[in-house]
């Protein structure tokens, strides 16, 4: 690859890491809020079930955790990842750079919830190259099943208008799974 070509895919790939961690966030999210109900697990209550209902009843709540609280999943699933890429030998900065975004994926949600985010954060989020709070807003109506990536503005319309999300849904319950976010929401949660 000449010079120019090589400058020309570090340009295109920003946007498509980016672009790579929404999808990533919006896989992660779409699975929690579909799929696990509580009681299944202790581990998986405790880390991320029960904070997930939490926040659907009272998203406010997200930004009175300090830092280490709001992020300490996504930290610890990135480092797995991270560790993992340096020992497959991977030398992409790409694939280090998604695991970097992904890192703080809850923090970028987090400030969805903020009327004050950091002036650099508000401008982002007026563009949706970081997610807006009334972009996510939507998420947060029942039954809680649209709008499931949380970092841009950009993946949600086209993933929702091609109803990838219940596509996905129509194929694992055909494969014999019990959708949780149904009972749940029929449950009041
Ligand atoms: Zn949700
Ligand atoms: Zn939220």
């Amino acid at each position: 690859m000449d010079q120019l070509s090589s400058i020309v895919v570090d340009i295109a790939s920003v946007p498509a890491c980016l672009l790579a961690v929404d999808l990533l966030s919006g896989f992660i999210h779409w699975a929690e809020d579909t799929w696990t109900a509580p009681g299944a697990s202790k581990l998986l209550d405790q880390w991320v079930v029960l904070d997930n209902i939490e926040h659907h009843r009272k998203p406010g709540t997200i930004r009175a955790g300090h830092y280490w609280a709001t992020n300490r999943v996504c930290i610890a699933l990135a480092l797995v990842v991270g560790c993992a890429l340096v020992l497959l030998g991977v030398h992409a900065w790409q694939a280090f750079a998604i695991v970097a975004l992904a890192s703080q994926s809850n923090h970028v949600h987090l400030w969805a919830h903020s009327a004050n985010p950091p002036r650099v954060i508000a401008w982002l989020q007026r563009y949706g190259i970081l997610q807006s709070p009334a972009h996510h807003g939507e998420h947060h109506k029942r039954p809680y099943a649209s709008r499931f990536c949380t970092m841009t503005n950009y993946l949600n319309p086209v993933l929702d208008g091609i109803h990838f999300w219940r596509g996905l849904e129509r194929v694992i319950e055909g494969c014999g799974a019990t959708m949780w976010r149904a009972s749940a929401a029929r449950q009041g949660y």
